[in-house]
């Protein structure tokens, strides 16, 4: 099966009709990036650098995270990166981090993680952001801030890289000056609200894991209410929907980095809606180009996105059955 997927790797990524999909892969430790290039990815969509910050008692300095930021955009061979600054916190729990939030909380999901801890920690947090505009300067990279939930969040981050540039400028330290800037769409009243951002950044990224979570109030790493994640709720699918519309709507892009974006059952369905940028475990990159370039969507079935109106789960998996049947 993996031999029979490899001649997709050469092939560039569009639907049968001559759609072109973007196909960027997440990456979460240093040696993805061999499987990353292996597997014919177009950039990374996001560089998870908590791997950073974990096992040890104090968080990285400046050089240590520049030379591992530069690893990778260089190892990308000028194909895009998008990191994302640290997400710690809840799931993402850390063993130098007890200094960062010692208060023992009981839904650490909703307490002081991602931006909201980035910004409690300005100093951890400049530090990292002049080590991502530093290794800017060696390759493509773009900047995400993960849990975006308020306008404020998003002027006080850019607000401290403006800062950092500035620094950066009177040091005589090199970096793009025109980096881009995204926003995590995780928490469902940020997809509600996308378009407030939409105007703000140059890109959206859609983290479904956590959209999920929130949306249908389930711990994501909570085993006795796993059975109720589902990326087919019509809330979750009307969520991304508004999320795509919003990035349509400000002619930015708008790509997806949780894990539904690398479920080849959901591939066909996330095209209608018109997605365009996918980002997902290398693993899973080619069965899900593979797909896409067996799609025209054109001859996708008509009531494909009536699935957002389906209110019976059994309903919505018959559906998108019909949406994945190979002849489409
Ligand atoms: C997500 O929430 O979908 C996501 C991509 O971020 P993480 O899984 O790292 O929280
Ligand atoms: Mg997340």
């Amino acid at each position: 099966h993996i031999s029979s997927l490899s001649r997709y790797k050469s092939q560039p990524t569009k639907t049968r009709d001559g759609k072109a999909i973007t196909l960027l892969a997440n990456a979460e430790l240093p040696e993805d990036i061999s499987t990353i290039s292996a597997a014919g990815a177009q950039g990374i969509g996001l560089y998870r650098t908590e791997f950073l910050y974990m096992n040890r008692l104090s968080p990285p300095e400046e050089e240590e995270q520049l030379a591992a930021y530069r690893d990778v955009v260089e190892g990308m061979n000028g194909q895009p990166v998008t990191i994302r600054t640290f997400d710690l916190g809840a799931d993402k729990t850390v063993d130098g981090g007890r200094q960062l939030s010692q208060n023992i909380v009981t839904n650490p999901a909703l307490g002081l993680r991602a931006i909201r801890l980035c910004l409690t920690q300005p100093a951890m947090f400049r530090t990292q952001l002049r080590a991502i505009l530093r290794a800017s300067a060696f390759g493509k990279i773009k900047i995400m801030f993960p849990m975006i939930s308020t306008m404020n969040e998003l002027f006080q981050a850019r607000n401290l890289l403006e800062q950092c540039k500035a620094e950066l400028d009177r040091e005589g330290l090199e970096y793009d000056r025109h980096i881009e800037i995204g926003a995590m769409i995780e928490i469902p009243a940020s997809a509600v609200c996308a378009e407030m951002f939409a105007r703000h950044v140059d890109f959206l990224s859609i983290g479904t894991n956590d959209l999920i979570q929130y949306t249908l109030a389930i711990d994501r790493i909570d085993d006795h209410v796993n059975y109720l994640y589902d990326p087919l709720h019509p809330a979750v699918l009307k969520l991304i929907h508004m999320t795509l519309e919003a990035g349509r709507k400000h002619q930015i892009p708008v790509s997806m980095c949780g894990e539904m974006a690398g479920d080849a059952r959901y591939t066909r369905l996330l095209l209608a809606m018109g997605l365009e940028n996918f980002s997902m475990h290398p693993n899973a990159l080619l069965e899900v180009k593979r797909i896409i370039n067996e799609t025209d969507l054109a001859q996708l079935p008509a009531n494909t996105l009536q699935i957002m109106a389906v209110s019976d789960a059994i309903e919505a998996d018959m559906l998108i059955e019909q949406i994945n049947e190979p002849d489409h």
